[in-house]
Formats: C-alpha cells, structure tokens, sequence
C-alpha cells in the first residue's frame, strides 16, 4: 500500500472513532471549483496584489477600483459550483455528534453545498453594508446582484457608497465567530484543508486544538507552516482527499490515488 493511501487510513480511523470533528477552510478548498487561491499564479488580479486592494485605505482612496475587483471575483464565483470537498464536508454535519467548519473563505460555496452554520472568520462576498454605516440600514444584508450595473455601488438607505462585507486586513475578525472557532477548537480530530496556515488568527487554532488534545491533519498538495506541527499532512487536492476519507468512512474504498 502507498504511503498516501496509509495516512488516509489513519485518518479515517480516527474519524471513524471521533465524536467532535472540526475543520479548518481555506481557499484551497474552493481550488477544485474554479476560484483562484490568493496566492496561487492566479491569485493575481491586474497587477494588484490582495494585500494591497483588501483594506480600509485601498477603499478610501479608490472605491471604484477596490469594487471592480469584488464584482470580478462575484462574477467568478457565481459561475463555480461547489465540489467533493465541499459537498462531503456538508454530509460530514449529519455524520459527527458535535462537528464545525470554520472557514476563511468568503464564496459562500460550502453553504451552497447545503452546510448550514459556518463560522465565517472573513465575512461573505454576497454581503454588503454602508460604508458610512448610516443610521438607516441594517449593520449588513445580503446583496447578490451579479455584476452591479455602476460601481461603487449605492447604499439604498443613504445613496452612500456600500462595501463588501469582507474583513480586510487590518481589521478585527467577527467577535461571535471568534468565540465559536474558539469553542469549535475542542474537538477529538481537526482538519486543517486548504490554507497556507499564514494568516492568523485562523491559523492559530491548529495549534489550539492541538494542545487540547485533538489528532490534527492538514489537506493540502504542498507544505505550509503548519506541515510539520500535525499528526498526519495528507498532501493531495483538498477533493480528492475528502472523498477518499469519506469513501472509507462508508467503507467502500475506493481505488487508492
Ligand atoms: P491562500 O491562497 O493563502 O492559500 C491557499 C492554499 O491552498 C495553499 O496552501 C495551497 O497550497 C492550497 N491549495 C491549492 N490548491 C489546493 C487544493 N486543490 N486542495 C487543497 N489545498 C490547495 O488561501 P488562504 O490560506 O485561505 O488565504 C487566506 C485568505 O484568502 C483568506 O482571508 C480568504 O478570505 C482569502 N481568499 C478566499 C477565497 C475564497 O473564498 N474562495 C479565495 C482566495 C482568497
Ligand atoms: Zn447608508
């Protein structure tokens, strides 16, 4: 038997075993469905890098050019469909007694997958609010308006300028998701699958879950920081190992990759 096929075994007796299981999202998991990661080759928008274009200043000084990227990254994912990974993720809700995916993805993909209640460390694109924060509307709602007709688009209360509902750097992740990624930490087995584990705090709860005793594994077909701080590092795309584990799960392997 390969080594891969090995781990995946591993893995998926100890799932097959575990009680609470969480698992840690990043854009690596939304790889297989056509969104571009941030830092794969395709992460590249016009010549921008995300770092420079994902922030309050950005937005303060050209609205217009901050918004022609959001509504070219709507447009793309509108177009993507969720894949395995996101698909046996949802399933895994019905399979595990106490089960978290935290994300930091903002597509919205593992909801259309039918996963309810994901911890959203990053916010979503398909939310917007004021950028005035004006006292009429609502502190952020929905929009999925694909592309927006003139941009900046308008804030329907004020006539304002809105802006994505996405936590830029610089900015404080979402408190009531921090205190559930935090409780979501607790767990027999933690996953972390497609993220290059540099961002924090997302990345700290690897090692948090770790040190509360849980079996860790990452997902990803390269190393990252977070490779050789977990039991198992499965290096296959995030769809592939998914359905492997799940199809051992059922215990029907399938052909080992
Ligand atoms: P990242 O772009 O920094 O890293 C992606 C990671 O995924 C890399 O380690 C890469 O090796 C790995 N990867 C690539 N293809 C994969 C596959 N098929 N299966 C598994 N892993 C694969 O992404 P990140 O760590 O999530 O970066 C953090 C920031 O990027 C977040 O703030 C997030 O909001 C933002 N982001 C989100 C999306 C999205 O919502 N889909 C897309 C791009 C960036
Ligand atoms: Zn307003």
């Amino acid at each position: 038997m390969d080594a891969e096929a090995e781990r995946l075994d591993r893995v998926a007796a100890r799932l097959a075993a575990a009680r609470r299981v969480t698992v840690l999202t990043g854009a690596g998991v939304s790889a297989a469905s056509g969104v571009p990661t941030f830092r794969g080759p395709e992460g590249l928008w016009r010549r921008y890098r995300p770092e420079e274009l994902a922030n309050a200043d950005a937005f303060a000084a050209n609205p217009r050019l901050v918004w022609e990227w959001y509504d070219w990254r709507r447009q793309v994912v509108a177009r993507c469909s969720p894949n395995a990974a996101h698909r046996v993720l949802a399933g895994w809700a019905r399979r595990f007694p106490s089960y978290a995916v935290i994300t930091q993805n903002v597509d919205g993909l593992h909801e259309r997958a039918g996963l309810d209640d994901v911890i959203r460390l990053h916010g979503s694109l398909w939310e917007v609010l004021c950028w005035d924060g004006c006292a009429a509307s609502p502190p952020r709602w929905r929009d999925e308006t694909v592309p927006f007709p003139d941009l900046p688009p308008r804030c329907p209360h004020c006539g304002g300028m809105i802006r994505p509902g996405v936590v830029w750097f610089g900015e404080a992740l979402p408190a009531r998701e921090v205190v559930r990624a935090d409780a979501a930490a607790d767990c027999d087995v933690f996953i972390t699958a497609g993220t290059s584990a540099i961002v924090y705090p997302a990345a700290g709860y690897l090692h948090l879950s770790r040190a509360r005793g849980a079996f860790t594994v990452e997902v990803n077909p390269a190393d990252t920081p977070a490779t050789e701080h977990v039991e198992v590092a499965i290096r296959l795309p995030a769809d592939v190992a998914l359905a492997e584990l799940e199809a051992r799960l059922q215990g029907t392997r399938t052909t080992a990759p």
